[in-house]
């Protein structure tokens, strides 16, 4: 068959595979995918993929959609497929789909203006438009989460109330509650929806509480019809702020308003609130999400390239995929570094290039590859002590200042900063750092690196002096 009649076949046989599929799920498997011979006699067909592991999934996984969408478009009767491995297909081949130039086409189509409504005078942080359900990719770990996420979207306040989301830093926590809210909005445009941290809503009610205002409090929070509280661990040990949360809860609950929390554990282990707020929290539906396996991790960045326009060769994402071991969010700041690189200095990304931008982040470990990328084994030449110096010359503090109970501005920041560092840099443990700073509970490091984090987003002048300082370490 003619290389173009094969490019115009796999183009519509992507829009019928693309209507079974989630848009992400598409893109991951269904980019640098080409038919590249059809026999109409015999019913043969070659599909080329970019890399081993897309043989795997799309045989395992998609093979009877594949087929039965080509048997719909070409009505041949009996399509038998395989695979091959062919890199750079769209370079290389005339007969290669651009296949985001097909989503992209849908999205232009459907795009709709989003409005956010809040309650009137509840103080939110407006959702943030990226975190979507449909840019959420999903793997085994958070494939409960998921759903029970898509059912609240769908019926809010109908059948997993509370829904309770939790699991460690950077998994994807704030994105899935977000993206709730944000699918809730597109589908009850009405709706009041509300997100706060446990941060904000804690500030909230202290101020109501000493300006006597609980009621008022009470009677905003009863306009809300999402309630959307990210997490909660941090209401621990404030006693009055779980009183009122309490209350504010059981008014939600009871109007048959949903309510989602996040945490960094499930409700059974939050010691340090109140058993009867915890088993409100039981209520409904816990879910976790747990750091995701090499497959998932894959596809995450390969969703996360395609969102900032970037195209990065798939086995520099292995290599980046193979080498994260702690949460999707430092696979981010890794692909964030990747793309800042490129666009800065004009490298363009290689596994070399990554290996050795890797190297600065990730001193501690042993960076491995496939058999074309072996041998990164790198060794740290610092101490967490030289760390400590580093950053408390740049602040002009002695070490003591920075280990002491000092609240001063600057001398908090030198303590988060160098905790942050310590967990990024050195790779070591809440704990271990804690116990760096004469026993601080693993709350507070956890917190403090958080802050750092926040800032980092906020602050460009933070992030640069975070990143000339991972620069020194
Ligand atoms: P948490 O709230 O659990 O600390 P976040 O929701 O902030 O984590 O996630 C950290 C980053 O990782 C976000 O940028 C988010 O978009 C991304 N992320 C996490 N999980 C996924 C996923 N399954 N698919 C796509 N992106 C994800
Ligand atoms: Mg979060």
């Amino acid at each position: 068959m003619e290389l173009s009649s094969l490019k115009d076949i796999w183009k519509q046989t992507l829009l019928v595979i693309r209507k079974q599929l989630e848009k992400s799920e598409f893109l991951t498997w269904f980019n640098q995918t080409a038919i590249v011979s059809l026999d109409d006699e015999t019913g043969d067909c070659k599909i080329g993929v970019p890399t081993i592991m897309f043989v795997d999934n799309l045989s395992g996984k998609y093979s009877d959609i594949i087929c039965q969408a080509i048997e719909e478009v070409t009505e041949i009767e009996k399509i038998s497929l395989t695979f091959e491995v062919i890199t750079e297909i769209e370079k290389n081949h005339k007969v290669a789909v651009d296949v985001s130039a097909l989503v992209k086409k849908e999205d232009t189509k459907k795009s709709t203006v989003k409005e956010v409504h809040l309650a009137e005078g509840v103080e939110s942080k407006i959702l943030s438009p990226k975190y979507t359900l449909s840019n959420y990719v999903v793997g085994g770990e958070n494939q409960l989460a998921f759903a029970a996420a898509q059912a609240v979207a769908r019926k809010p306040g109908h059948k997993y109330n509370p829904l309770f989301v939790y699991g460690g830093v950077g998994l994807g926590k704030t994105h899935l509650m977000q993206a709730v809210g944000n699918e809730v909005i597109k589908n009850f445009p009405k709706y009041k929806v509300c997100y706060v941290t446990s941060e904000q809503i804690t500030n909230e009610i202290v101020q109501a509480i000493r300006s006597f205002k609980t009621n008022e409090l009470r009677s905003k929070y009863r306009n809300v019809d999402l309630l959307l509280v990210d997490d909660i661990q941090f209401i621990a040990h404030k006693d009055k702020t779980q009183e009122e949360f309490f209350h504010t809860f059981n008014e939600l609950y009871e109007h048959g308003k949903q309510i989602i929390l996040s945490a960094d554990r499930p409700p059974q282990e939050l010691d340090q609130i109140e058993p009867r707020l915890r088993s409100r929290f039981e209520m409904g539906m816990s879910v976790d999400v747990q750091f995701p396996d090499f497959e998932t991790r894959f596809a995450i960045l390969q969703q996360k390239a395609k969102e900032s326009e970037i195209i990065i060769p798939n086995d520099v994402l292995e290599f980046v995929a193979m080498n994260v071991h702690h949460s999707v969010r430092e696979l981010e700041g890794i692909l964030n570094q990747i793309i800042a690189q490129y666009e800065l200095q004009q490298i363009s990304p290689t596994v070399d290039s990554v290996a050795k931008l890797m190297k600065k982040t990730h001193k501690r470990q042993t960076l491995v590859g496939n058999s074309k990328m072996d041998g990164y084994t790198f060794e740290s030449e610092k101490t967490p002590e030289d760390i400590i110096e580093i950053v408390c010359n740049n602040f002009k503090i002695t070490d003591k200042q920075v280990k002491s109970e000092s609240r001063k501005k600057h001398v908090l920041m030198a303590r988060q900063l160098i905790m942050y560092l310590l967990k990024e840099a050195m790779d070591m443990t809440y704990e271990e750092i804690g116990d760096l700073f004469g026993g601080k509970e693993h709350s507070t490091v956890l917190h403090s690196c958080k802050k750092i984090k926040e800032l980092m987003d906020t602050d460009p002048r933070v992030r640069k002096e975070v990143n000339q300082l991972l620069g020194m370490i």
